[in-house]
């Protein structure tokens, strides 16, 4: 399927809307999530346009895991958390709902389940 530039994270490597930005270098952004499943749910997009994990260049996916663990490492510290909880959709079949590549960083607590 092809990328769509009117999807809401286009939108907001734009600066067409706003976020709460917690961390940007060349290559991604990451900004709280407007519906967190829980404190500290944050998302990490990379600035490269594809829609998912399935169609993006293996050269952008190559710079974000570790820029993953680095957001997931302040956020596990930030927010006191036991454990990170990492995901991506793919697709509306997927779980996707936002069609532009991004990766959600959860802290986790003992016993506290997800949930918005
Ligand atoms: P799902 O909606 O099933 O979690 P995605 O993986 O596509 O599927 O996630 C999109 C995420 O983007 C959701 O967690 C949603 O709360 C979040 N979101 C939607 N709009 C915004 C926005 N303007 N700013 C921050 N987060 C947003």
């Amino acid at each position: 399927m092809a990328y769509d530039n009117d999807n809401i994270f286009a939108k907001i490597l734009r600066g067409e809307i706003p976020c709460h930005k917690v961390f940007e270098n060349d290559d991604v952004i990451a900004f709280m999530d407007v519906m967190p499943q829980g404190p500290g749910h944050t998302l990490v997009v990379p600035k490269a346009a594809s829609r998912n994990l399935l169609d993006a260049d293996p050269a952008v996916l190559g710079k974000l895991l570790p820029l993953v663990q680095k957001i997931a490492l302040a956020v596990k510290e930030a927010f006191t958390a036991d454990g990170v909880s990492i995901f991506q959709y793919n697709e509306a079949a997927g779980g996707q709902s936002v069609f532009h590549l991004h990766i959600h960083v959860v802290p986790r607590h003992e016993g506290v389940p997800l949930g918005r």
